[in-house]
């Protein structure tokens, strides 16, 4: 029995005249993972994708290659499937053959059918009604039918030119595919929130770069391999994403020597802000994203977010600016980040902290210390530190420009 995977469709099915294109990059990023795995004829009918193994050893990598798609922006749903000719006596057959393997370890299911052909001469019910009958007989009574809370679903989809069966469909990754909302600079650390935001951004069809703030000695390499490596669960997503890394040692001495201590967190993310503003202009980003939350700490407030954000002359997102910290926990802990995000490595941020942080400052107090130093020149010198590093959802990291990058 050769099985295949079906990628359902989000809200792309609602896109008028451009869905071809929204369909064909939720393609490019399937053909993309199947290429590593294996052999794979990826194609698309009826507001699904069809991903069919082409030879043994592909078939026998049919589950890593639902999982990758499970991690393909666009897809609601994605099911491992047998397809078989339409007529109801193939269909139980296959039925039966198939399906009570796929419900093992379960208690209870339901079978359900959808038609997209309206021609086929039993309704959905009456399918769904002689599906479920003929795997109670398979299974001789191991699982019961529940029809209000089954803990699987059997599915029979009789299609344009094929039935396909499947049970127990899981979802997908939602959103919009990758690459259709344009290019955004994700500001990560090391923490819970920023890696949470680009994963929303992204799952919007954001492009994400990324670009991270280090104060080595004062930060360690541990705390850089971290956000290396937060940066790779992104890429379970985004399949590569490239982390520019700029240091800011010599701001944050010179800021502790020279200013205000109660300003100390302010001036430094102004100085984050105005870096991240001239590289999102020079990689051609259309928006800076944080993971700023309101009230989260004292430079959240809406008076410090203004201050910070007054550095920009293009949008900033904040995904997660109306959310509690649990939910933004909710959705680190699915993404499988949150437990690399809770190593205990100190952030630039966390160095040089004030003892009293204005909660309220006022802009004209924070330009009265910021100009007690060269901003400018400042900035230039901490952007001449920049390089880039390639985290590869496939393969490792390399530095930009060092080594070879497929
Ligand atoms: P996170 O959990 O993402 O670290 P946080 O709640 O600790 O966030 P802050 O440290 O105030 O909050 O940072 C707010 C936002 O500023 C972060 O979400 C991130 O987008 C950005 N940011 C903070 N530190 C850095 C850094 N070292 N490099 C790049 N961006 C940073
Ligand atoms: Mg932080």
């Amino acid at each position: 029995m050769k099985e295949v995977i079906l990628c359902k469709y989000g809200e792309v099915i609602l896109k008028g005249a451009n869905r071809s294109e929204f369909e064909a990059k939720m393609l490019k990023e399937l053909r993309r993972r199947a290429k590593r795995i294996g052999n794979f004829k990826i194609h698309y009918a009826q507001s699904t994708v069809f991903c069919e193994p082409l030879d043994e050893d592909s078939a026998e990598a049919i589950d890593e290659m639902t999982e990758q798609a499970k991690h393909v922006f666009g897809f609601v749903g994605v099911t491992r499937a047998i397809a078989c000719e339409k007529n109801m006596d193939t269909i139980l057959e296959m039925v039966k053959k198939y399906i009570p393997e796929r419900l093992k370890g379960y208690k209870s299911f339901k079978a359900t059918a959808k038609r997209a052909d309206k021609r086929f001469p039993l309704g959905s019910p009456e399918i769904a009604g002689e599906v479920g009958a003929a795997i109670l007989e398979a299974t001789g009574g191991k699982i019961k039918v529940d029809l209000h809370n089954p803990e699987i679903i059997v599915q029979v989809e009789i299609r344009e030119s094929l039935a396909y069966i499947h049970a127990g469909q899981e979802k997908g990754a939602g959103g919009i595919p990758s690459g259709s909302s344009g290019k955004g600079l994700l500001l990560l650390s090391g923490g819970i929130d920023s890696p949470v935001a680009g994963f929303m951004m992204a799952k919007r069809g954001v492009l994400i770069e990324a670009i991270h703030f280090e104060s080595y000695p004062y930060t360690s390499e541990r705390a850089r391999e971290k956000v290396l490596e937060l940066a790779k669960v992104l890429t379970d997503y985004t399949m590569r994403m490239r982390v520019h890394i700029i240091s800011l040692t010599k701001i944050q001495e010179l800021i502790r020597d020279n200013c205000d201590e109660d300003y100390f967190t302010l001036l430094l993310r102004r100085y984050m802000m105005a870096i991240s503003v001239k590289l999102a202009h020079e990689l051609d980003c259309d928006a800076i994203i944080t993971g700023e939350s309101l009230g989260q700490v004292a430079s959240q407030t809406m008076k410090a977010i203004n201050v910070t954000n007054a550095m920009s002359d293009i949008p900033v997102y904040r995904p997660l600016i109306g959310m509690d910290k649990e939910e933004i926990i909710q959705i680190s802990r699915k993404i499988g980040a949150y437990d690399t995000s809770i190593l205990p490595y100190e952030d630039c941020c966390t160095v040089f902290t004030p003892r009293h942080p204005r909660t309220r400052p006022e802009l004209e107090k924070v330009i009265e210390e910021e100009s007690k130093l060269d901003f400018n020149a400042l900035v230039e010198e901490a952007y001449a530190t920049k390089y880039a590093v390639v985290v590869k959802h496939f393969g490792d990291n390399i530095i930009e420009g060092e080594g070879k990058d497929e």
